[in-house]
């Protein structure tokens, strides 16, 4: 690995601290990735980003910082990325997925904070993460409680900017969603000095989609039974594609894909015919969450989707590219993002159309609705989803996970238990 020290003390990081994340990971990652057989070739990029995690996006973010440009860290998939590109700004996903962070994050939030809210506010105030240390500018949204007090924090700290997110889907919220969206461009360009123009919308909506796409296309081979590709391998292929430049994204997914369409051609599969296939749906599993999947993948099932954010919900329906004004691209960008079925909308009946869906299309043996603890809107909707499963005929099972790994036995016990009644 480069040495960044210097980088990293640049930016004003807690290089002791830092050191014991620093040494911690690539076990976490060798014992999780590195263990698995036949991996596809395309995943040695990904294992690459993975081992220069805090190196080598990072001084890519701040060479373009000293080139002028700006750098907006975002928290959820509602946030269109499209204005920031278009105003030729940078946008980075910031989402904390280790236990690392929690405990500076619960230093000003309660206990009962949801893992991912607590480890994404730890990153920034411990300073122990470059990409909290670099973002100009935090962009929230109003989505569930947790995030909004969380923003207020966070904003003593740094810029922040919050979205004011519609709760329902009618008409009269994609319209105010457009309000919203509208905004974010007049602060955006304020950050950046740059105007969002309509060419520059429709290049950065079209640069979006082809990422989009691209996942799209991986996604989809994964439909194959047997599956040429783990579901962790999936996985940090879609963590990683929050971070990384879209247009590399999208080269190394479309790689990635020829690369799966080809084994599936040769038969080359990395479960053995007959393996369970489950669909795990739920909250995000940002980076370096791994938990569930690698429980799952090792107890020998392969996980074949994700109905999460950290999975579909981040690259199913394009923008509408043919709109040429301002006015007809605000719209498409806020009719596409209003799609996303996040548990935050009441009510929220079309998530539950999507997992059974995604179910045939995916050829799913099983469900997995898992949900960060303490997230009270998943956890609310558990219910529902699990009612609407069992109506489908489908097996489901549901779980409360944390990023803690106290709780990894009893959850490989029932996970267990729950492929075994699969089998029979
Ligand atoms: S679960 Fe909801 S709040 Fe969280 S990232 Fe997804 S859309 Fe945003
Ligand atoms: S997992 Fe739930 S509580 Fe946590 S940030 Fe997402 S919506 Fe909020």
């Amino acid at each position: 690995m480069t040495d960044y020290r210097q980088m990293w003390s640049d930016l004003g990081m807690d290089l002791e601290n830092h050191d014991n994340l620093c040494a911690v990971l690539p076990v976490a990652f060798g014992d999780t990735y590195l263990s698995q057989e036949n991996r596809p070739e395309g995943m040695a990029f990904y294992d690459f980003v993975v081992s220069e995690i805090h190196g080598v996006r990072p001084a890519e973010l701040i060479e373009h910082q000293k080139n002028g440009g700006k750098v907006f860290g975002t928290f959820c998939i509602f946030v269109p990325d499209e204005v920031v590109f278009a105003a030729g700004g940078i946008a980075t996903g910031l989402c904390g997925g280790s236990q690392f962070w929690v405990p500076d994050g619960e230093k000003v939030l309660p206990k009962s904070t949801c893992p991912l809210i607590k480890a994404s506010v730890g990153a920034r105030i411990g300073r122990t993460c470059p990409f909290f240390r670099i973002a100009d500018m935090y962009v929230g949204e109003t989505t569930c409680d947790g995030k909004k007090k969380a923003w207020e924090i966070l904003a003593e700290d740094v810029p922040v900017h919050v979205m004011d997110m519609p709760q329902m889907k009618r008409p009269q919220d994609i319209a105010k969603w457009e309000d919203e969206i509208r905004n974010f461009i007049k602060v955006v360009e304020e950050q950046t000095g740059n105007q969002v123009t309509a060419e520059k919308l429709a290049e950065a909506i079209k640069l979006l989609n082809n990422k989009r796409k691209a996942l799209a296309r991986v996604y989809a081979c994964r439909k194959a039974d047997p599956t040429p590709i783990s579901g962790k391998d999936a996985l940090l292929m879609t963590q990683i594609a929050f971070y990384d430049d879209p247009a590399r994204c999208a080269e190394m997914a479309n790689k990635l894909a020829d690369e799966l369409e080809q084994r599936i051609q040769d038969g080359v599969a990395v479960f053995p015919k007959g393996a369970k296939r489950i669909l795990i749906s739920g909250t995000p599993m940002a980076i370096p969450n791994w938990k569930l999947h690698h429980i799952v993948e090792t107890c020998g099932a392969a996980v074949v989707c994700e109905e999460a954010c950290t999975g579909t919900r981040y690259f199913e329906n394009l923008v509408d590219e043919s709109q040429t004004t301002l006015d007809g691209q605000i719209h498409a960008l806020a009719e596409r993002y209003m799609k996303n079925n996040c548990a935050c909308f009441t009510p929220n009946k079309g998530r539950i159309e999507d997992i059974i869906r995604l179910c045939k299309e995916y050829k799913v043996d099983g469900v997995i609705d898992a949900n960060l603890k303490f997230c009270t809107l998943y956890d609310t909707e558990g219910r529902d989803v699990e009612r609407a499963l069992k109506e489908a005929g489908i097996p489901v099972l549901g779980l409360e996970t944390d990023y803690v790994d106290t709780d990894a036995e009893q959850l490989r016990t029932r996970i267990g238990a729950f492929l075994e009644m699969l089998g029979e």
